[in-house]
């Protein structure tokens, strides 16, 4: 489904991805774990097209996309949630809904579908963004990127300050998604175990490169190791 090859990138002359090679397939779901600044959100953005790729080709379904604008990624299929979740705070949670549905040019009766899909969201159509809980934001911003309907869902760090109970919720529901409607998720973390509970494999990043791939099987073994990784403690760790 999608494909970059020495994809590099950054800001004006800051080079921060450096020639990174990785696959998503139909349907999986995969995980980019790192550090903080190891270049997550980068690559998240420089997929999304908000960020343009200094180098390298990016395909999605067989189209280069790399020169494309994220309008353009986004009604080929690409769904993006970035990082803090970008909810519309005075706006109401059916209004936050209905951007997603503009953006996409889709059928009205797609809010409904959604409203199927996440039961949790009817009784707060009313309520404004910043009346929510930030795990119900989180609900909220990956039912408005579904409002796409997209094939690829961007994920930046969805975990950040949200309870387990509902990135329990989110799992399911991108397990859930990837059975019904053969969606696949790109996701970027740090929480290993919400990473262990759905995905089908990991990339890990370091100072922008990939610099190991990580099977279902391998993911579920190693967790100490990668928590030290995504905190930036294994070096010493392995010293000491
Ligand atoms: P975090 O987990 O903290 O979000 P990250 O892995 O997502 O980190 P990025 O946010 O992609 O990392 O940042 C990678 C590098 O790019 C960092 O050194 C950061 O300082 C730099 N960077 C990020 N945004 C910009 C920007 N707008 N201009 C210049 N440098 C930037």
């Amino acid at each position: 489904m999608l494909s970059t090859h020495d994809l590099s990138s950054g800001y004006g002359r800051i080079v921060v991805l450096r020639g990174i090679s990785l696959a998503v397939g139909q349907p999986e779901i995969v995980a980019v774990l790192g550090r903080n600044g190891a270049g997550k959100t980068t690559l998240m953005k420089t997929l999304a097209g908000i960020v343009p790729a200094q180098s390298g080709t990016i395909d999605f379904f067989g189209t280069e996309i790399a020169k494309l604008s994220s309008d353009k990624r986004a009604r080929l299929g690409i769904g993006y949630v970035p990082q803090g979740r970008g909810i519309f705070p005075k706006l109401s949670v059916r209004e936050n809904l209905l951007v997603g549905l503009y953006a996409s040019s889709g059928a009205p009766q797609i809010i409904d579908e959604l409203l199927e899909e996440f039961p949790a969201l009817k009784p707060k159509l009313n309520d404004r963004g910043s009346q929510l809980s930030g795990g119900q934001q989180q609900i909220l911003a990956l039912a408005r990127a579904l409002a796409t309907n997209p094939k690829l869902l961007l994920l930046d760090e969805p975990s950040e300050g949200i309870q387990p109970s509902i990135l329990e919720e989110i799992a399911d529901i991108l397990n859930r998604l990837k059975a019904t409607r053969g969606l696949s998720t790109l996701i970027v973390e740090q929480n290993i175990d919400f990473i262990r509970s759905m995905a089908d494999r990991a990339y890990l990043m370091d100072i922008g490169n990939i610099t190991r791939q990580l099977s279902r099987e391998e993911l579920a073994v190693d967790g100490d190791w990668l928590e030290s990784f995504v905190s930036g403690t294994e070096f010493s760790q392995s010293v000491a």
